[in-house]
């Protein structure tokens, strides 16, 4: 038992250790923009508009594509039971969502984050039905990207693995991207060329050497979806770069007054 004692408190010595090395600066991503707030809605205009009036440093969002090609943004795929993918953009973006807006385009989207120069983009691009359609998609957000002059504040996320390469082929020079799916070990990420792990909490959670391991190979780490207090508490400590989250209003409070390794 003593001997369990002594790893434990050196492990969160070693915590203490990472989260005083990030200087407690986790960046907040506010998930789906930051919706829970008052009269918001995942995925609209306006959850964008709040991530930027609480300070968030970024705001993600997810792109699908409609049959006739349009890129909207929306988490599901399915609005109303219409599947997004199998149906054009004049009725899915008919569609209200919670807040009474409908929902937008990538276009709208985009327009709305020009007036938020200090916000990063995280774009999620949702995992297709067929791998032709992805690389379509990729390559038509990366374009809208440009068009908008927003590639230097967008960094790309998905679960998919040929979303991920298409993604990289088509994104501007140096651009990130970031795999979801926890699948792979810190130095297959780094041999696929991505700028890191955006994992869920339970993966890291369960190899914790990763967050070292991908900080090593060069790569960043970013946890999602962290809505605790005790999960946020475990970003901190243990130095993650960006923490995922539907409430980062309580991680910005907790951040301020948290002592690493004090939990
Ligand atoms: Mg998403």
């Amino acid at each position: 038992m003593k001997i369990k004692r002594i790893i434990m408190a050196a492990a969160a010595a070693m915590a203490t250790v990472a989260g005083i090395a990030a200087g407690h600066d986790v960046k907040v991503i506010a998930h789906r923009g930051y919706w829970t707030a008052p009269g918001s809605a995942q995925n609209s205009i306006d959850a964008l508009a709040k991530a930027d009036s609480v300070g968030c440093f970024g705001s993600e969002f997810d792109v699908w594509m409609t049959s006739d090609s349009v890129l909207v943004v929306d988490h599901d795929g399915w609005i109303n039971g219409y599947s997004v993918q199998s149906t054009p953009a004049e009725i899915i973006c008919a569609q209200k969502l919670k807040n009474g807006e409908t929902v937008p385009t990538l276009e709208q989207y985009f327009e709305e984050a020009l007036k938020h120069p200090n916000l990063r983009l995280i774009c999620e691009m949702k995992v297709a039905t067929s791998r032709h359609q992805e690389s379509e998609m990729a390559k038509k957000i990366c374009e809208m990207a440009k068009k908008f002059g927003l590639e230097d504040r967008i960094d790309y996320i998905t679960f998919s693995r040929d979303g991920m390469l298409n993604l990289m082929k088509y994104a501007h020079k140096g651009a990130e991207v970031y795999f979801l799916t926890g699948d792979y070990v810190p130095q297959q990420l780094k041999h696929f060329g991505a700028a890191g792990a955006d994992y869920g909490i339970w993966i890291f959670q369960k190899y914790p050497e990763w967050v070292k391991e991908i900080h090593d190979l060069g790569m960043k780490v970013n946890v999602w979806t962290v809505d605790d207090e005790a999960g946020m508490k475990w970003c901190i400590d243990n130095g993650v770069d960006f923490i995922t989250t539907n409430y980062p209003e309580r991680f910005m409070e907790i951040q301020k007054t948290y002592k690493p390794g004090s939990k």
